[in-house]
């Protein structure tokens, strides 16, 4: 097993997903925010979901940063191993918890950014009430702490909640186009609730509160594994494998990625900028693909011999998703930089090598 997956401290060795590709995009979103993220040095920030894939990165960023982290995950989905390398850090605390029940902080917060929740389409097969609890329940509780506290709160909310969108591509007006009973209600409905919930506290108490609608993301630490697999890192693991790529439907459907630096660069200038409090911002990626052509590229950039085959279109599947990203170009100076195919290189690079150092069980 390679060194750099391996930590020790407290007297106990964990495995930890923390490397070169990691550490450079850690830097270069620190080097990229040449804003003032002057919430972070010295101020508290509650993570809820920080073990997780963003929620992690974000932890990383906040640690370096000079934030006292507290990161509350309760491992569902969420790994240890993203999170082992932060441990004995003097500013960073890990508490294991589900934010859906109630949990209080004697200590000063000066920030929640509220991020917990699964996210993977079949997950919302196998554990729908859980991911309804962490938008709803969750957000509840997490409010409940950034008001006590007289904190700043982010919400990761998501591109789902336009459900199907009748415009492409999509800005914030779009009220969406969403099915509350169909398979993926259970995330679309929860997350517009939280919505609901973030601008009534902001109304009703006044908070200072920001809402990212975060468009399809990738990157390492995204689980390829199981049901936690989304389309990205399922498409490498196949290919790496050289194991069939099951593209849903006959592919036309569309996704915009996001390369995960670019998107927690942007989070980060949604929740430091003044002018940001009260905003709903769109971030992703406008460049749109099919997801037959994702196939072809990732079939490509991995040089498998994999064949692509085809099944059934899940129901409620969104046709096409792209974001309309005019509003986080002008109130947050943000574009995202890396390319579909650039940004595809360093997750197959990274997955490669964690495949090598981890354990079976994580694929
Ligand atoms: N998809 C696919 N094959 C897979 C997994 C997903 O063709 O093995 C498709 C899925 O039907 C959707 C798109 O890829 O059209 C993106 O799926 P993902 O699970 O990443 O999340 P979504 O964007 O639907 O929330």
């Amino acid at each position: 097993m390679q060194k750099q997956f391996i930590y020790q401290g407290n007297g106990q060795v964990f495995l930890m997903v923390m490397n070169e590709i990691v550490k450079q995009g850690i830097e270069e979103i620190r080097r990229n925010l040449d804003l003032d993220i002057g919430f972070a040095e010295g101020k508290t920030v509650l993570v809820s979901g920080g073990a997780g894939f963003l929620g992690s990165w974000t932890c990383d960023v906040l640690v370096e940063s000079k934030a006292k982290v507290i990161c509350v995950d309760n491992l569902v989905s969420g790994r240890r191993e993203n999170i082992s390398h932060l441990i004995d850090k003097e500013n960073f605390e890990f508490v294991q918890h589900d934010i859906a029940n109630p949990i209080f902080f004697d200590e000063k917060i000066d920030f929640v950014m509220h991020l917990a929740s699964r996210a993977s389409p079949f997950e919302f097969k196998e554990y729908p009430i859980q991911i309804l609890k962490a938008n709803t329940l969750g957000i509840w509780v997490a409010l409940g702490i950034a008001k006590k506290h007289g904190a700043r709160f982010l919400y990761a909310s998501t591109s789902e909640i336009y459900g199907n969108p009748s415009i492409i591509p999509t800005p914030e007006t779009h009220a969406g186009n969403v099915n509350p009973i169909g398979p993926r209600s259970c995330y679309d409905e929860a997350k517009r609730c939280g919505e609901s919930y973030v601008i009534t506290y902001r109304i009703q108490h006044n908070l200072d509160t920001r809402i990212a609608r975060i468009f399809n993301t990738y990157g390492t630490r995204m689980r390829a594994d199981d049901i936690y697999g989304r389309v990205v890192p399922r498409f490498i693991e196949q290919a790496l494998k050289e194991q069939p790529i099951t593209v849903f439907g006959d592919g036309t459907q569309t996704r915009s990625f996001c390369y995960v630096t670019d998107q927690v660069e942007g989070l980060f200038r949604l929740a430091s900028l003044e002018d940001a409090e009260g905003e709903v911002v769109n971030i992703g990626n406008e460049e749109e693909v099919r997801i037959i052509e994702l196939a072809e590229m990732v079939k490509k950039l991995t040089n498998s011999s994999s064949e692509i085959v085809f099944s059934e279109l899940p129901k409620d599947d969104p046709r096409r998703r792209k974001p309309d990203i005019s509003k986080a170009k002008r109130i947050l100076g943000w574009a995202p930089k890396v390319g579909l195919e650039e940004g595809l290189r360093k997750t197959i690079e990274n997955l490669s090598l964690e495949k090598k150092a981890l354990p079976k069980k994580h694929f």
